[in-house]
Protein backbone atom coordinates (compact mmCIF):
# COMPACT_ATOMS: atom_id res chain seq x y z
CA UNK A 1 0.00 0.00 0.00
CA UNK A 2 1.30 3.28 -1.27
CA UNK A 3 4.95 2.00 -1.48
CA UNK A 4 5.67 4.46 -4.57
CA UNK A 5 5.00 7.60 -2.76
CA UNK A 6 5.71 7.75 0.86
CA UNK A 7 2.66 9.59 2.58
CA UNK A 8 4.23 9.53 5.64
CA UNK A 9 7.49 10.91 5.97
CA UNK A 10 8.01 12.99 9.11
CA UNK A 11 6.01 12.82 12.26
CA UNK A 12 4.19 15.89 12.05
CA UNK A 13 1.65 16.02 14.82
CA UNK A 14 0.77 12.40 14.31
CA UNK A 15 1.28 11.57 18.38
CA UNK A 16 0.47 15.33 19.23
CA UNK A 17 -1.79 16.38 21.95
CA UNK A 18 -4.98 16.52 21.72
CA UNK A 19 -6.92 19.16 23.68
CA UNK A 20 -10.39 18.00 24.20
CA UNK A 21 -12.88 20.29 24.90
CA UNK A 22 -17.02 19.43 25.91
CA UNK A 23 -18.73 22.81 26.42
CA UNK A 24 -21.14 24.60 24.74
CA UNK A 25 -20.93 24.73 20.57
CA UNK A 26 -22.07 27.02 18.08
CA UNK A 27 -22.46 24.91 14.75
CA UNK A 28 -24.89 23.93 12.61
CA UNK A 29 -26.89 21.07 12.49
CA UNK A 30 -26.47 18.15 9.80
CA UNK A 31 -29.87 19.52 7.92
CA UNK A 32 -27.53 22.10 6.24
CA UNK A 33 -26.16 18.84 4.70
CA UNK A 34 -29.38 18.85 2.09
CA UNK A 35 -28.56 22.24 0.80
CA UNK A 36 -25.76 20.64 -1.44
CA UNK A 37 -27.15 17.06 -1.62
CA UNK A 38 -30.26 18.12 -3.06
CA UNK A 39 -28.18 19.28 -5.90
CA UNK A 40 -26.12 16.26 -6.12
CA UNK A 41 -28.52 13.36 -6.46
CA UNK A 42 -30.88 15.05 -9.02
CA UNK A 43 -33.69 12.58 -8.92
CA UNK A 44 -34.00 12.64 -5.07
CA UNK A 45 -35.90 14.39 -2.11
CA UNK A 46 -35.33 15.55 0.79
CA UNK A 47 -38.14 15.61 3.54
CA UNK A 48 -37.13 16.91 6.26
CA UNK A 49 -40.13 15.75 9.69
CA UNK A 50 -39.64 19.01 12.06
CA UNK A 51 -40.31 22.33 13.01
CA UNK A 52 -40.94 25.47 11.51
CA UNK A 53 -37.45 26.18 12.88
CA UNK A 54 -35.88 23.57 10.50
CA UNK A 55 -37.89 25.03 7.77
CA UNK A 56 -36.01 28.34 8.13
CA UNK A 57 -32.82 26.86 7.94
CA UNK A 58 -32.75 25.30 5.35
CA UNK A 59 -35.17 27.45 3.50
CA UNK A 60 -32.40 30.26 4.24
CA UNK A 61 -29.32 27.87 3.85
CA UNK A 62 -30.44 26.94 0.38
CA UNK A 63 -32.18 29.66 -0.94
CA UNK A 64 -35.61 30.31 -2.25
CA UNK A 65 -35.42 28.18 -5.43
CA UNK A 66 -37.80 30.54 -8.29
CA UNK A 67 -37.56 28.12 -11.59
CA UNK A 68 -36.83 25.14 -10.30
CA UNK A 69 -38.92 22.89 -8.43
CA UNK A 70 -37.51 22.57 -4.82
CA UNK A 71 -35.96 18.78 -4.27
CA UNK A 72 -36.29 19.29 -0.13
CA UNK A 73 -39.13 20.06 2.10
CA UNK A 74 -40.03 20.25 5.80
CA UNK A 75 -43.35 18.26 6.76
CA UNK A 76 -43.76 20.36 10.12
CA UNK A 77 -44.91 18.71 13.18
CA UNK A 78 -47.10 21.19 15.02
CA UNK A 79 -48.18 21.59 18.46
CA UNK A 80 -50.60 18.34 17.96
CA UNK A 81 -48.17 16.26 17.21
CA UNK A 82 -45.69 17.64 19.36
CA UNK A 83 -48.06 16.63 22.90
CA UNK A 84 -48.80 13.38 21.38
CA UNK A 85 -52.16 14.30 20.39
CA UNK A 86 -52.24 13.42 15.85
CA UNK A 87 -50.73 9.96 14.68
CA UNK A 88 -47.73 11.53 13.10
CA UNK A 89 -46.92 8.23 11.35
CA UNK A 90 -50.52 8.54 9.72
CA UNK A 91 -49.92 12.61 8.47
CA UNK A 92 -46.56 11.43 7.31
CA UNK A 93 -47.90 8.95 4.98
CA UNK A 94 -50.36 11.15 4.02
CA UNK A 95 -48.15 13.90 3.02
CA UNK A 96 -45.69 11.60 1.16
CA UNK A 97 -48.82 10.15 -0.37
CA UNK A 98 -49.45 13.32 -1.43
CA UNK A 99 -45.61 14.59 -2.63
CA UNK A 100 -45.26 11.41 -4.63
CA UNK A 101 -48.47 12.03 -6.79
CA UNK A 102 -47.16 15.58 -7.40
CA UNK A 103 -43.65 14.67 -8.41
CA UNK A 104 -43.64 11.95 -10.22
CA UNK A 105 -39.78 12.09 -11.22
CA UNK A 106 -38.91 11.32 -7.13
CA UNK A 107 -36.85 8.28 -6.97
CA UNK A 108 -35.52 8.30 -3.55
CA UNK A 109 -37.30 9.95 -0.74
CA UNK A 110 -35.08 10.77 2.11
CA UNK A 111 -36.66 10.80 5.45
CA UNK A 112 -34.80 13.31 7.18
CA UNK A 113 -35.31 13.18 11.53
CA UNK A 114 -35.11 16.54 13.12
CA UNK A 115 -34.57 17.67 17.07
CA UNK A 116 -38.19 17.90 17.07
CA UNK A 117 -39.06 14.33 15.61
CA UNK A 118 -36.31 12.56 17.76
CA UNK A 119 -37.53 14.16 20.89
CA UNK A 120 -41.28 12.86 20.01
CA UNK A 121 -39.50 9.43 19.20
CA UNK A 122 -41.06 9.28 15.68
CA UNK A 123 -39.37 6.18 14.41
CA UNK A 124 -38.56 7.81 10.70
CA UNK A 125 -36.42 4.06 10.29
CA UNK A 126 -39.78 2.26 10.89
CA UNK A 127 -41.72 4.80 8.38
CA UNK A 128 -39.37 4.53 5.47
CA UNK A 129 -39.67 0.48 5.68
CA UNK A 130 -43.54 0.76 4.90
CA UNK A 131 -43.53 3.65 2.84
CA UNK A 132 -40.97 1.78 0.79
CA UNK A 133 -43.01 -1.19 0.88
CA UNK A 134 -45.63 1.04 -0.46
CA UNK A 135 -44.06 2.78 -3.25
CA UNK A 136 -41.41 0.61 -4.72
CA UNK A 137 -39.70 0.02 -7.39
CA UNK A 138 -41.04 3.81 -8.23
CA UNK A 139 -39.25 5.31 -5.47
CA UNK A 140 -37.02 4.20 -2.76
CA UNK A 141 -37.37 5.70 0.81
CA UNK A 142 -34.29 5.66 3.25
CA UNK A 143 -34.07 7.58 6.51
CA UNK A 144 -31.37 9.72 8.24
CA UNK A 145 -30.79 12.10 11.39
CA UNK A 146 -29.64 15.27 10.77
CA UNK A 147 -30.45 16.66 14.31
CA UNK A 148 -28.41 18.88 16.21
CA UNK A 149 -28.54 17.06 19.37
CA UNK A 150 -25.28 15.63 18.42
CA UNK A 151 -23.86 16.13 15.28
CA UNK A 152 -22.13 19.36 13.41
CA UNK A 153 -23.36 19.90 10.04
CA UNK A 154 -21.18 17.66 7.62
CA UNK A 155 -22.55 14.47 9.75
CA UNK A 156 -25.48 15.15 7.82
CA UNK A 157 -24.05 14.07 4.77
CA UNK A 158 -22.22 10.94 6.69
CA UNK A 159 -25.58 9.88 7.99
CA UNK A 160 -27.46 10.52 3.87
CA UNK A 161 -24.63 8.61 2.62
CA UNK A 162 -24.50 5.47 5.70
CA UNK A 163 -28.40 5.16 4.51
CA UNK A 164 -27.64 4.72 0.62
CA UNK A 165 -24.92 1.84 1.41
CA UNK A 166 -27.07 -1.20 2.46
CA UNK A 167 -29.24 0.02 -0.46
CA UNK A 168 -26.21 -0.62 -3.26
CA UNK A 169 -25.94 -3.51 -5.63
CA UNK A 170 -23.47 -6.21 -4.31
CA UNK A 171 -20.26 -6.55 -6.70
CA UNK A 172 -16.91 -8.37 -6.09
CA UNK A 173 -15.30 -7.20 -8.84
CA UNK A 174 -12.12 -4.56 -8.62
CA UNK A 175 -13.20 -1.28 -8.75
CA UNK A 176 -12.52 2.25 -6.91
CA UNK A 177 -15.32 3.63 -5.41
CA UNK A 178 -14.68 7.21 -4.42
CA UNK A 179 -17.06 8.36 -1.36
CA UNK A 180 -17.98 11.46 -0.56
CA UNK A 181 -20.12 14.43 -2.65
CA UNK A 182 -18.52 16.69 -4.52
CA UNK A 183 -19.50 19.56 -7.39
CA UNK A 184 -20.13 17.84 -10.73
CA UNK A 185 -17.11 19.95 -12.19
CA UNK A 186 -15.03 18.63 -9.36
CA UNK A 187 -16.51 15.46 -9.88
CA UNK A 188 -15.45 15.16 -13.70
CA UNK A 189 -11.73 16.66 -13.49
CA UNK A 190 -10.80 13.97 -11.06
CA UNK A 191 -12.81 11.08 -12.68
CA UNK A 192 -10.96 11.89 -15.72
CA UNK A 193 -7.34 11.70 -13.64
CA UNK A 194 -8.23 8.89 -12.26
CA UNK A 195 -9.27 7.02 -15.87
CA UNK A 196 -6.25 8.70 -17.28
CA UNK A 197 -4.00 7.34 -14.89
CA UNK A 198 -5.54 3.69 -15.47
CA UNK A 199 -7.89 3.27 -12.96
CA UNK A 200 -9.99 -0.10 -14.02
CA UNK A 201 -13.44 1.05 -12.62
CA UNK A 202 -14.34 4.54 -10.99
CA UNK A 203 -17.68 5.16 -9.49
CA UNK A 204 -18.71 8.26 -7.17
CA UNK A 205 -20.75 7.36 -3.85
CA UNK A 206 -23.08 9.60 -4.34
CA UNK A 207 -24.46 9.15 -7.90
CA UNK A 208 -26.21 12.08 -9.80
CA UNK A 209 -28.66 9.54 -10.20
CA UNK A 210 -30.37 7.41 -8.18
CA UNK A 211 -30.33 3.85 -10.75
CA UNK A 212 -26.74 5.01 -11.40
CA UNK A 213 -25.31 4.36 -7.82
CA UNK A 214 -22.11 2.87 -7.42
CA UNK A 215 -22.04 -1.30 -6.43
CA UNK A 216 -20.09 -2.58 -3.80
CA UNK A 217 -18.47 -5.95 -2.79
CA UNK A 218 -15.03 -7.49 -2.15
CA UNK A 219 -12.85 -6.12 -4.95
CA UNK A 220 -14.00 -2.20 -4.00
CA UNK A 221 -10.97 -0.13 -2.69
CA UNK A 222 -12.79 3.20 -1.50
CA UNK A 223 -10.87 6.48 -1.75
CA UNK A 224 -12.77 9.07 0.57
CA UNK A 225 -13.48 12.26 -0.57
CA UNK A 226 -14.33 14.35 2.39
CA UNK A 227 -12.23 13.44 5.88
CA UNK A 228 -16.08 13.23 7.84
CA UNK A 229 -17.54 9.83 6.37
CA UNK A 230 -16.67 7.64 9.38
CA UNK A 231 -20.43 5.93 9.30
CA UNK A 232 -20.54 5.50 5.75
CA UNK A 233 -16.86 3.94 5.56
CA UNK A 234 -17.95 1.46 8.05
CA UNK A 235 -21.13 0.72 6.45
CA UNK A 236 -18.91 0.01 3.13
CA UNK A 237 -16.76 -1.91 4.85
CA UNK A 238 -19.37 -4.44 6.17
CA UNK A 239 -19.99 -4.06 2.49
CA UNK A 240 -16.45 -5.92 2.34
CA UNK A 241 -14.97 -2.77 0.86
CA UNK A 242 -11.35 -1.71 2.27
CA UNK A 243 -10.24 2.06 2.88
CA UNK A 244 -7.21 3.18 1.19
CA UNK A 245 -5.07 5.36 3.30
CA UNK A 246 -4.76 8.64 1.98
CA UNK A 247 -4.61 12.29 2.78
CA UNK A 248 -7.59 14.39 0.81
CA UNK A 249 -7.32 15.46 -2.36
CA UNK A 250 -6.68 19.23 -0.54
CA UNK A 251 -4.09 21.44 -2.67
CA UNK A 252 -1.82 20.32 -5.12
CA UNK A 253 0.07 18.48 -2.69
CA UNK A 254 -3.12 16.45 -1.27
CA UNK A 255 -4.47 15.84 -4.43
CA UNK A 256 -0.76 14.66 -5.95
CA UNK A 257 -1.03 12.04 -3.04
CA UNK A 258 -4.96 10.99 -2.88
CA UNK A 259 -4.52 10.30 -6.43
CA UNK A 260 -1.11 8.14 -6.57
CA UNK A 261 -2.67 6.24 -3.31
CA UNK A 262 -5.42 5.05 -5.60
CA UNK A 263 -3.15 4.13 -7.94
CA UNK A 264 -0.64 2.31 -5.96
CA UNK A 265 -3.49 0.35 -4.85
CA UNK A 266 -3.97 -1.04 -8.37
CA UNK A 267 -0.48 -1.62 -8.58
CA UNK A 268 -0.17 1.31 -10.97
CA UNK A 269 3.64 3.05 -10.39
CA UNK A 270 3.64 6.49 -8.90
CA UNK A 271 5.66 7.85 -12.00
CA UNK A 272 2.43 7.51 -14.19
CA UNK A 273 0.32 9.99 -11.66
CA UNK A 274 2.83 12.30 -12.29
CA UNK A 275 3.10 11.94 -15.62
CA UNK A 276 -1.28 12.47 -16.22
CA UNK A 277 -0.97 14.72 -13.75
CA UNK A 278 1.73 17.36 -14.71
CA UNK A 279 0.02 20.11 -16.89
CA UNK A 280 -2.76 20.83 -14.27
CA UNK A 281 -0.02 20.35 -11.46
CA UNK A 282 1.85 23.22 -13.06
CA UNK A 283 -1.32 25.12 -13.77
CA UNK A 284 -2.26 24.81 -10.03
CA UNK A 285 1.47 25.71 -8.79
CA UNK A 286 1.75 28.86 -10.76
CA UNK A 287 -2.11 29.77 -9.92
CA UNK A 288 -0.80 29.59 -6.04
CA UNK A 289 2.29 31.82 -6.15
CA UNK A 290 0.39 35.12 -6.25
CA UNK A 291 -1.86 33.76 -2.87
CA UNK A 292 1.49 32.77 -1.36
CA UNK A 293 2.64 36.06 -1.75
CA UNK A 294 -0.22 37.85 0.23
CA UNK A 295 -0.59 34.60 2.92
CA UNK A 296 3.18 33.70 3.64
CA UNK A 297 3.91 34.31 7.09
CA UNK A 298 -0.18 35.26 8.33
CA UNK A 299 -1.09 32.89 11.07
CA UNK A 300 -4.67 31.47 11.01
CA UNK A 301 -6.90 30.03 13.65
CA UNK A 302 -9.11 27.56 13.19
CA UNK A 303 -12.55 26.83 15.58
CA UNK A 304 -14.16 23.56 15.05
CA UNK A 305 -16.86 23.62 12.24
CA UNK A 306 -16.42 21.60 8.96
CA UNK A 307 -14.79 18.74 9.93
CA UNK A 308 -12.51 19.94 6.79
CA UNK A 309 -10.27 21.76 9.02
CA UNK A 310 -7.13 19.70 9.14
CA UNK A 311 -6.44 19.04 5.24
CA UNK A 312 -7.16 22.74 4.69
CA UNK A 313 -4.75 23.68 7.53
CA UNK A 314 -2.03 21.46 6.50
CA UNK A 315 -2.24 23.21 3.07
CA UNK A 316 -2.39 26.16 4.08
CA UNK A 317 1.00 25.80 5.96
CA UNK A 318 2.44 23.66 3.70
CA UNK A 319 1.62 24.86 0.14
CA UNK A 320 1.27 28.94 1.23
CA UNK A 321 3.29 29.19 4.30
CA UNK A 322 0.92 30.40 6.79
CA UNK A 323 1.55 29.66 10.46
CA UNK A 324 -0.75 27.24 12.28
CA UNK A 325 -1.81 28.53 15.57
CA UNK A 326 -4.71 26.49 16.56
CA UNK A 327 -6.61 23.94 14.42
CA UNK A 328 -9.71 22.64 16.23
CA UNK A 329 -11.87 20.14 14.51
CA UNK A 330 -15.14 18.77 16.08
CA UNK A 331 -14.24 15.38 16.00
CA UNK A 332 -10.57 13.92 15.04
CA UNK A 333 -10.93 10.48 13.79
CA UNK A 334 -7.73 9.58 14.05
CA UNK A 335 -7.38 6.88 11.65
CA UNK A 336 -8.84 8.56 8.23
CA UNK A 337 -6.40 11.75 9.03
CA UNK A 338 -3.61 9.98 9.74
CA UNK A 339 -2.08 11.14 6.61
CA UNK A 340 -3.04 14.94 7.33
CA UNK A 341 -1.73 14.43 11.02
CA UNK A 342 1.50 13.40 9.92
CA UNK A 343 1.93 16.30 7.34
CA UNK A 344 1.05 19.37 10.20
CA UNK A 345 3.67 21.45 11.44
CA UNK A 346 5.40 20.03 14.73
CA UNK A 347 3.71 22.13 17.77
CA UNK A 348 0.56 22.90 16.06
CA UNK A 349 -2.46 23.34 18.92
CA UNK A 350 -4.99 20.69 18.08
CA UNK A 351 -8.12 20.91 19.72
CA UNK A 352 -11.31 18.51 19.61
CA UNK A 353 -14.99 19.17 20.27
CA UNK A 354 -15.95 22.80 21.75
CA UNK A 355 -15.64 24.89 24.59
CA UNK A 356 -16.86 28.53 22.69
CA UNK A 357 -16.04 30.47 25.60
CA UNK A 358 -12.99 29.15 26.26
CA UNK A 359 -12.17 28.77 22.63
CA UNK A 360 -12.67 32.42 22.34
CA UNK A 361 -10.69 33.37 25.05
CA UNK A 362 -7.45 31.65 22.97
CA UNK A 363 -8.72 33.42 20.22
CA UNK A 364 -8.44 36.63 21.51
CA UNK A 365 -5.31 36.16 23.42
CA UNK A 366 -3.85 34.89 19.78
CA UNK A 367 -4.88 37.12 17.87
CA UNK A 368 -4.11 35.21 14.28
CA UNK A 369 -4.11 37.21 11.22
CA UNK A 370 -7.26 35.04 10.06
CA UNK A 371 -9.95 33.05 12.28
CA UNK A 372 -11.84 30.71 10.96
CA UNK A 373 -15.16 29.94 12.36
CA UNK A 374 -18.81 29.84 12.09
CA UNK A 375 -21.21 32.38 11.14
CA UNK A 376 -21.93 33.54 14.42
CA UNK A 377 -18.78 34.10 15.84
CA UNK A 378 -17.71 35.75 12.57
CA UNK A 379 -19.36 39.40 13.42
CA UNK A 380 -18.02 39.72 16.94
CA UNK A 381 -15.08 38.42 16.09
CA UNK A 382 -15.02 41.49 13.50
CA UNK A 383 -16.10 44.27 15.47
CA UNK A 384 -12.96 42.89 17.76
CA UNK A 385 -11.00 43.46 14.79
CA UNK A 386 -10.40 39.97 13.85
CA UNK A 387 -10.66 39.05 10.36
CA UNK A 388 -12.39 35.70 10.23
CA UNK A 389 -13.36 33.76 7.48
CA UNK A 390 -17.08 31.68 7.68
CA UNK A 391 -16.12 27.89 7.56
CA UNK A 392 -19.11 27.12 5.93
CA UNK A 393 -17.94 28.86 2.72
CA UNK A 394 -15.49 26.17 2.44
CA UNK A 395 -18.40 23.29 2.01
CA UNK A 396 -20.36 25.01 -0.13
CA UNK A 397 -17.51 26.10 -2.82
CA UNK A 398 -15.81 23.52 -4.94
CA UNK A 399 -12.15 23.07 -3.08
CA UNK A 400 -10.76 20.32 -4.08
CA UNK A 401 -8.60 18.81 -6.55
CA UNK A 402 -6.16 20.82 -8.50
CA UNK A 403 -7.98 23.54 -10.50
CA UNK A 404 -9.91 24.91 -7.18
CA UNK A 405 -6.55 24.94 -5.21
CA UNK A 406 -5.86 28.82 -6.12
CA UNK A 407 -9.88 29.57 -5.55
CA UNK A 408 -9.55 27.46 -2.27
CA UNK A 409 -6.52 29.78 -1.19
CA UNK A 410 -8.33 33.18 -2.72
CA UNK A 411 -10.97 32.17 0.00
CA UNK A 412 -8.70 32.61 2.87
CA UNK A 413 -6.72 35.74 0.79
CA UNK A 414 -9.91 37.67 0.35
CA UNK A 415 -10.97 38.85 4.55
CA UNK A 416 -7.09 39.96 5.11
CA UNK A 417 -7.48 42.08 1.47
CA UNK A 418 -10.70 43.74 2.84
CA UNK A 419 -9.55 44.96 6.23
CA UNK A 420 -6.11 46.06 4.83
CA UNK A 421 -8.33 48.32 2.63
CA UNK A 422 -10.66 48.77 5.59
CA UNK A 423 -7.62 50.55 7.64
CA UNK A 424 -5.83 52.48 4.95
S1 LIG B 1 -32.78 19.85 13.46
FE1 LIG B 1 -32.62 20.77 15.50
S2 LIG B 1 -30.85 22.16 15.36
FE2 LIG B 1 -31.47 21.65 13.25
S3 LIG B 1 -32.87 23.34 12.68
FE3 LIG B 1 -34.15 21.62 13.46
S4 LIG B 1 -34.42 22.13 15.63
FE4 LIG B 1 -32.69 23.36 14.93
Amino acid sequence: MNAVIPLRTEPGCSDAPVLRERGQREVFCGLTGIVWLHRKIQDAFFLVVGSRTCAHLIQSAAGVMIFAEPRFATAILDERDLAGLADANEELDRVVQRLLQRRPDIRTLFLVGSCPSEVIKLDLSRAAERLSRQFMPQVRVLNWSGSGIETTFTQGEDACLAALVPTLAADDAPALLVAGALPDIVEDQLARLLREIGLPRVAFLPARRSDAMPAVGAGTRVLLAQPFLGDTLRALEQRGAQRIAAPFPIGVEGTTAWLAAAAAAFGIPAARVLQVSAAARQRAQQALVRQREALEGRSVFFFPDSQLELPIARFLARELGMTLTEVGTPYLHRELLAEELAWLPAGTTLSEGQDVDRQLERCRATRADLTVCGLGLANPLEAEGLSTKWAIELVFSPIHGYEQAADLAELFVRPLRRRALLAA
